[in-house]
């Protein structure tokens, strides 16, 4: 049985990357991938600016017993100032241009205006509140390289360098599917012995808001050839990913079928929740997930293999934020697997905290009302004693009270 890191590195090893890119605007590349080293086009700032309101002047102008300069003329956003008049000094707003011949603005709330003439304190110095050309970056500078993933504030930063559309990786494609005889949609009554069926919604929703165009492919039985059928497709998409039949079980198809039409790399890993997790290929682009069936083995093992399997198609090095926090509670267990204990993570005098939640059952959904975070705990370690500082991944930045 591979570790988790092998699993991993496995994953990241095996993983086509996509090679197809389309360009978009900016507005549309939200949450996408770049597909190429993206350079900027203009400085940053374009020009030397003031960085307030206030007057500009050129220091060799002031003396200790001459600090009033007589006002001529003004700079404001969006044109080109005169030349400053060597002797006078003009008045400046944030972001206007700062006339050749100022070396130095003051901000008004230190100058005087006296009828024509303002008024300088003692200490101004050279380049004060100028924001030189070029300060934050360099028309030419590589911004960003193939493979990041864009957020609004890098988008924001792409616009400041002028471009109006990018190159970015098109969308990964992936069928979706549940496996099980007793699954049954919500909105349905439930016979004897049925369930209702939750991991193709989170995972569906998880591709989604991964920027993934993902399809719903419903729920199979537990038929070899009812998953057969469902499989056939499979090599229209880059991911298939389905939730059950992938442990020892007689009804667990999944795997068996996969194995006929495709190769399988690897199916057992040594994490908890989510040991039974299967992974492999089916033709030259289509990458395997099967994920297990309980639900949060399925939320867990969709965040440790499918979110990095992804960000390698993209071109991205996946990286999850891990934090030290103060164990609130103790937890025990018996070594073996690598282990996420889903976790409340919070505050309490400047001191991360974690503690571990009661009803850590991979079928416990109700757990997930208070985690927001999960404490790793290594594969031979047998736990941890409240106090002890232990290893945290946050689901989310913001940290419940
Ligand atoms: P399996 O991996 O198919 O052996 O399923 C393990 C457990 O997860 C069983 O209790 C199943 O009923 C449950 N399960 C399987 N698939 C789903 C699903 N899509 N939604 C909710 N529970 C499921
Ligand atoms: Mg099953």
């Amino acid at each position: 049985m591979l570790t988790l890191e092998q699993a991993q590195a496995a994953i990241v090893k095996e993983i086509r990357p996509a090679f197809e890119a389309e360009t978009v605007p900016l507005l549309e590349a939200d949450g996408r991938y770049l597909a190429a080293e993206t350079r900027a086009q203009v400085d940053n700032p374009a020009f030397d600016n003031s960085a307030m309101d206030g007057y500009a002047l050129n220091l060799a102008d002031l003396s200790a017993d001459k600090l009033a300069l007589p006002l001529q003329g003004e700079s404001s956003c969006g044109s080109a100032p005169a030349d400053l008049i060597p002797g006078t000094t003009m008045r400046i707003f944030t972001g206007a241009p700062v006339p050749a011949g100022a070396d130095a603005v003051v901000i008004q709330e230190d100058a005087k205006r006296e009828g024509g003439l303002v008024v300088f304190p003692h200490s101004v110095r050279p380049g004060q509140n100028i924001r030189p050309r070029g300060e934050d970056f360099r028309a030419g500078d590589v911004l960003y390289r193939a493979g990041r993933r864009l957020s609004p504030f890098d988008l924001a930063l792409l616009s400041s360098a002028g471009l109006a559309e990018l190159p970015v990786y098109r969308r990964a494609r992936a069928l979706v599917v549940a496996t099980g005889n007793e699954l049954v949609a919500p909105g349905e009554p439930l016979k004897p012995g049925q369930i209702y069926e939750s991991n193709r919604l989170a995972t569906l929703l998880q591709l989604k808001s991964l920027g993934v165009a993902a399809v719903d492919g419903g729920t199979v039985k537990d038929k070899p050839d009812a998953v057969r059928a469902m499989l056939q497709e499979a090599g229209a998409y880059d991911f298939v990913i389905t939730s059950g039949g992938v442990s020892v079980g007689d009804h667990d198809l999944v795997k068996q079928v996969f194995a006929e039409i495709g190769e399988i790399n690897f199916w057992k890993v040594k994490v908890k929740p989510g040991k039974p997790v299967a992974f492999g290929h089916v033709g030259a682009r289509t990458h395997f997930f099967g994920l297990p069936g309980n639900p949060v083995s399925s939320l867990v093992t969709f965040k440790l293999f499918v979110e990095p399997a992804l960000a390698a198609w993209h071109h991205a090095t996946h990286r999850r934020l891990e934090l030290e926090a103060t164990a609130a509670n103790g937890f025990k267990r018996h070594a073996g697997r690598t282990e996420f204990v889903r976790a409340r993570l919070h505050m309490q005098d400047d001191r991360l905290l974690a503690t571990a939640l009661k009803g850590q059952g991979s079928h416990m959904l109700g757990t997930l009302r208070e985690t927001n975070g999960f404490i790793r705990v290594e594969a031979d370690s047998s736990g941890f004693a409240a106090g002890e500082t232990v290893a945290v991944t946050p689901l989310s930045v913001e940290l419940a009270s």
